[in-house]
């Protein structure tokens, strides 16, 4: 079986960056890219708030820039993604999906978080066929139509703001009677013609012959006004939030009750010897490609201490 002496699983800003580190540490590293290469920032378009870009930078550019990168720092990349785990001892067990295993030495647990679902049964049946949770991947298929995007909070401002560029008309459906999002997003919402923000409204179904061709919405669900209807619509984004992919660690490393990976104070360990944790998979609360790229980088310091007390 292959060992690996500094194994990174995961390829966003986290990831890359622990690569980039610890290749220039001449740790030769190897990164396993998982479903998503580039991560979660692949799933943007724009990002304007990454430093050093003063006009911004395109979302897949950026993320091949780190990339390339981390290759000239000697990273290896393996497009696989992580099925199991063995964490109870060094060296560490990973096993992946084309059936491939290896040990490590140290782990670099950089796999972020995957968008949120309702649960509806619906959002199952129109999988592919109207309900998305990217705009930036999906959006393309609804110009000049009708989409409603669900969420309050930044990334369903985002979403609504960029759907809005492409469809005819917007829906912004809203649980609470206010949006959860920073004031600029908000603005951005709120000053658009093409968005119809429909505040205190939950879906409570799809329904369409060939693909989603409406939902079924409540205001103010359990209230004494409350009202169901149907929206018609060609497309339903889910911007609801993020859950973090540290299921095949949790019998290992703490986490907090949503599955957010604790850390030792401000620091990457884990309390599991020589395995760390960076990046939107151990942060409930920045889950910023810059704070994940500077974990990152911390995690490959620490992995570096690590490998010299060996
Ligand atoms: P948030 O957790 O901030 O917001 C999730 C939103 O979805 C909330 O409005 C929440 O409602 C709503 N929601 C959650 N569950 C349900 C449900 N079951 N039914 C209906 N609505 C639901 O997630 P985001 O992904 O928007 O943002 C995550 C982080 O990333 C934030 O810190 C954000 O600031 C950041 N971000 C920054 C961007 C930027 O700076 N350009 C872009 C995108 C994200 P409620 O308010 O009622 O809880």
């Amino acid at each position: 079986m292959k060992h690996i002496k500094l194994l990174i699983l995961g390829s966003g800003p986290a990831g890359y960056t622990a690569a980039i580190y610890a290749g220039r540490s001449g740790l030769t590293p190897v990164l396993y890219e998982g479903l998503q290469p580039g991560g979660q920032l692949t799933t943007t378009t724009e990002v304007e708030n990454f430093p050093g870009f003063p006009e911004g930078i395109d979302a897949n550019e950026l993320m091949d820039n780190m990339r390339s990168q981390a290759e000239r720092f000697g990273c290896q990349f393996v497009p696989n993604m992580a099925v199991k785990a063995d964490l109870s001892k060094a060296p560490y067990h990973l096993w992946f999906d084309d059936n491939s295993e290896v040990t490590c030495d140290c782990l670099i647990i950089a796999t972020g978080a995957s968008a949120k679902y309702l649960g509806l049964a619906d959002e199952e049946k129109y999988r592919g066929q109207g309900v998305s949770a990217c705009a930036t991947c999906d959006g393309f298929f609804y110009r000049k139509k009708t989409v409603a995007v669900v969420g309050g909070g930044d990334t369903a401002c985002e979403e609504a703001s960029y759907l809005a560029g492409l469809a005819a008309k917007v829906y912004l459906i809203v649980r609470k009677p206010y949006l959860r999002a920073t004031q600029i997003m908000q603005e951005r919402v709120l000053n658009n013609p093409k968005i119809e923000v429909l505040f205190e409204h939950n879906t409570v179904g799809l329904f369409g012959e060939n693909g989603v061709e409406g939902a079924h919405v409540v205001y103010r669900k359990g209230e004494t006004d409350e009202r169901r209807y149907d929206i018609a619509i060609d497309g339903f984004f889910l911007a609801i939030g993020h859950r973090p992919n540290s299921d095949l660690f949790t019998p290992w490393v703490k986490t907090d009750e949503t599955g957010y990976i604790l850390t030792e104070g401000d620091s990457p360990r884990t309390g599991v010897p020589g395995v760390f944790a960076a990046g939107d998979v151990a942060d409930p609360h920045y889950r910023q490609g810059v704070v994940a790229a500077a974990s990152g980088a911390k995690a490959a310091i620490e992995a570096e201490r690590y490998l010299a007390t060996l």
